[in-house]
């Protein structure tokens, strides 16, 4: 017999499996019972998450011949049909590779006519904002006066991309990032129904690699079973996930404190000993600092952090300041970028963790530099005027103006801080971008209290830095803001609209204006210290 991979012989057959979206499935289930379908849905969400899984489960239910309480039965004629992709009234389409206007034609024709063999007919689009502008046109004449048979499921990893039109003809559901003690849980599940030999240390490795994803989390799962033999013990998933150890993550985290330049160079021979990938290294940084930050913010509790290690992060978080933190985190975003880039990763590590281990005689030099741009400056207390533009990384001596912004406080104060100054285009575009950045704080702060954590993070990691046509551009320093920011688009588009008008949302990854990135290099303590300690020498 064959071996089906996980991912499938698990995927969800009805509501009740779909792993971490109750808010989704639940509402669904309750349109069924009451009659209360929408006739389109726009599903939305990072890939791997049960979008399409849901939506194929959906058009079951609609179409099985035995119910049980909104679920489909699973094994009447229409459900085993459907499971085995015979059904003749569920169309899938592929919109990455079916996105011109005729596709979408050839559907609003065939919409019209009655379902074949079931009472409904389910469309089932994945990757809808893939759709050309024609086929959108045409879609929406469909979603405008939609046959009482028909539904559509449209699926997208990146509404944005979404025509608003579109969208105001959907219900919406925002699938989310499933937690890494979900996965877990799930994963847990199936080793046990598989009888397969397991221990919890590999789960949460799996889990965190998975970053979100149930479907990643079982591709990973299969390949640690094959490489093993038929095991998932922790040392099994290390050699298959490359565990990026939690120790040291905490050792660079460590710097900070000890200010020791010599354990900055030893981790770094560490790492290169261990063949630890800089770039892997620097994302798992980021994603450590970002759970720190999120301790901070909602407490320990409220994390999926696994029990047994709650003491080690609690233990660090306590030596660790927030603003550290965040400068932390800026840094290792700068250093993605340059590793992304293939800005010689290993020097950039080495880098980032000689940053570190000088961290905190940088911070007070930017208090200093503040505090005596305050006394020079006036002698009421007015916000530091702006400086004079300088470059992004602080390295190379070419890149785009991005001037400093004031520097985090340690203490954040209970005012809002004085938004840090961009330069904007003139006219209206440039007045759009203006009102945008003036309103990035406030309206950061009011989704904090909302969605908390994701809001900090695009406060502190993210700022719109471009206006044009209607699309205003919003840059984030790593994937994880990035990340964030999409999720919050829609809670942003609502924020935004009565200071900007309807407006849509270009999300990239980019420089923002951040605290010290943008001195000259040889201002930053960091190569300063390389220069004074080791006789460094700035190469342009
Ligand atoms: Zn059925």
């Amino acid at each position: 017999m064959s071996y089906v991979v996980l991912a499938r012989k698990y995927r969800p057959q009805f509501f009740r499996d779909v792993v971490g979206q109750p808010h989704v499935t639940k509402t669904l289930l309750n349109g069924i019972l009451q009659q209360r379908l929408a006739h389109a849905y726009l599903l939305s969400g990072p890939r791997g998450v049960g979008k399409t899984t849901t939506a194929r489960i959906l058009a079951r239910a609609v179409n099985c011949l035995t119910p049980e309480q909104g679920e489909p039965c699973g094994r009447c004629d229409r459900c085993a049909a459907a499971l085995d992709g015979r059904a003749m009234d569920v169309l899938e389409i592929d919109a990455a590779s079916n996105n011109s206007v005729d596709d979408i034609r050839e559907l609003r024709n065939a919409v019209n006519y009655a379902p074949i063999e079931g009472r409904a007919k389910v469309y089932i689009v994945d990757e809808v904002h893939m759709l050309s502008k024609p086929a959108f046109n045409a879609l929406l004449k469909t979603l405008e006066e939609p046959p009482s048979h028909a539904y559509f499921c449209l699926a997208t990893t990146n509404p944005q991309s979404v025509p608003q039109t579109i969208l105001s003809r959907c219900q919406r559901f925002d699938f989310r990032r499933v937690s890494a003690g979900e996965i877990a849980g799930h994963l847990r599940l199936i080793l046990s129904k598989e009888a397969i030999p397991f221990d919890d240390a590999a789960l949460d490795i799996i889990a965190r690699k998975a970053d979100g994803s149930i479907r990643d989390s079982l591709s990973l799962l299969d390949q640690v079973i094959a490489f093993s033999g038929g095991t998932a013990l922790r040392q099994d998933a290390v050699d298959v996930a490359g565990d990026l150890r939690l120790d040291l993550h905490f050792r660079a985290l460590g710097l900070i404190e000890s200010h020791s330049l010599a354990d900055a160079f030893l981790l770094d021979e560490e790492l290169a000993k261990l063949g630890v990938d800089p770039q892997d290294y620097i994302i798992g940084m980021e994603e450590q600092i970002i759970l720190l930050l999120q301790i901070k913010g909602v407490g320990v509790d409220r994390t999926d952090i696994p029990m047994d290690l709650k003491a080690d992060y609690l233990h660090v978080v306590e030596k660790i300041s927030e603003a550290e933190l965040v400068r932390a985190l800026q840094l290792c975003a700068a250093a993605e970028i340059d590793v992304r880039r293939n800005f010689n990763p290993r020097v950039r590590l080495q880098l980032l963790l000689v940053k570190l281990a000088s961290l905190e005689r940088s911070v007070q030099l930017t208090e200093l530099i503040e505090r005596l741009g305050r006394a020079t400056s006036a002698p009421t207390p007015t916000p530091a005027p702006p400086k004079p533009p300088v470059s992004p990384t602080g390295i190379t001596g070419s890149a785009q103006p991005a001037p400093k912004p004031t520097p985090a406080p340690q203490n954040p104060a209970p005012t809002p801080a004085a938004p840090p100054f961009v330069p904007t285009p003139a006219g209206a575009d440039g007045d759009q971008l203006r009102k945008a950045q003036d309103e990035w704080e406030r309206i950061c702060r009011r989704l904090a209290e909302k969605h908390n954590s994701r809001a900090n993070l695009i406060r502190f990691g993210g700022y719109p830095m471009g206006y044009a046509n209607g699309v205003l551009r919003i840059n984030f320093m790593s994937s994880s803001h990035l990340e964030a920011g999409r999720a919050l688009g829609g809670a942003l588009r609502d924020e935004y609209s009565p200071a900007l008008g309807p407006v849509q949302f270009d999300f990239q990854l980019g420089p923002i204006p951040s605290t010290a990135d943008d001195k000259p290099p040889e201002e930053d303590p960091a190569v300063k210290l390389l220069m004074d300690k080791l006789g460094a020498r700035l190469v342009q």
